[in-house]
C-alpha cells in the first residue's frame, strides 16, 4: 500500500475511531422526556409572549419596529387608537391585532430587540409542535401573558 493511500483513507478512519473511543469513556446522558427536562441555557429563544406591565396595561403600542426588523416577515402588527373609556397600553396607541407566523419565525430575536418597551419577548416555551399548518400563525390572544393577579 502507497504512502498516500494510507494518508488519505486509512489515517481520517483511524481519527474517526479515535474520536469515537473518546466519546465512549464519556458519561452518559438519557433524559427521559417529556417526564424530564433538560435545564436550557439562560438565553435560549423559542416561543414568544406578549408581555404586560405590573399594573396589567399591554407593554405593546403597536410601533410595528419588530415587524419592521423581521427578516422572516412574519409579524404583523395592526394598531388602534386607546381612549380614555377603552385603554389597553400605557401609550396613545395598542395592538388590536397581533400575528405571528411560526412557519416562518426563525428565532432570530430581532423583534425582541427591536421592541422599544420590551413587549415582545421569546421565552422558553420550546413544545411548538402542531397538526395543522393554521394553527402555527399565533394570534395576540395566543401571545399576550394573562394578566397576573
Ligand atoms: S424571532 Fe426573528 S424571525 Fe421570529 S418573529 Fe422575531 S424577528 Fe421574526
Ligand atoms: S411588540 Fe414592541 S415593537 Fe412590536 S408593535 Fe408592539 S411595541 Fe412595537
Amino acid at each position: 500500500m502507497s504512502f498516500e493511500v494510507i494518508n488519505d483513507v486509512a489515517k481520517p478512519i483511524i481519527s474517526g475511531f479515535g474520536i469515537t473511543w473518546k466519546r465512549l469513556k464519556r458519561e452518559k446522558v438519557t433524559v427521559q422526556y417529556p417526564e424530564e427536562r433538560r435545564e436550557q441555557f439562560a438565553r435560549t429563544r423559542w416561543r414568544h409572549v406578549l408581555t404586560r406591565y405590573d399594573n396589567g396595561l399591554e407593554r405593546c403600542i403597536g410601533c410595528s419596529l419588530c415587524a419592521g426588523a423581521c427578516p422572516a416577515r412574519c409579524i404583523y402588527v395592526q394598531a388602534a387608537e386607546n381612549t380614555d373609556e377603552e385603554r389597553y397600553s400605557p401609550g396613545e396607541r395598542y395592538s388590536e391585532r397581533y400575528e405571528i407566523n411560526m412557519l416562518r419565525c426563525i428565532f432570530c430575536g430581532y423583534c425582541q430587540e427591536a421592541c422599544p418597551t420590551g413587549a415582545i419577548v421569546l421565552r422558553k416555551d420550546f413544545e411548538l409542535a402542531n397538526y395543522d399548518r393554521g394553527d402555527f400563525v399565533y394570534t395576540k390572544e395566543m401571545l399576550l401573558e394573562p394578566i397576573r393577579r
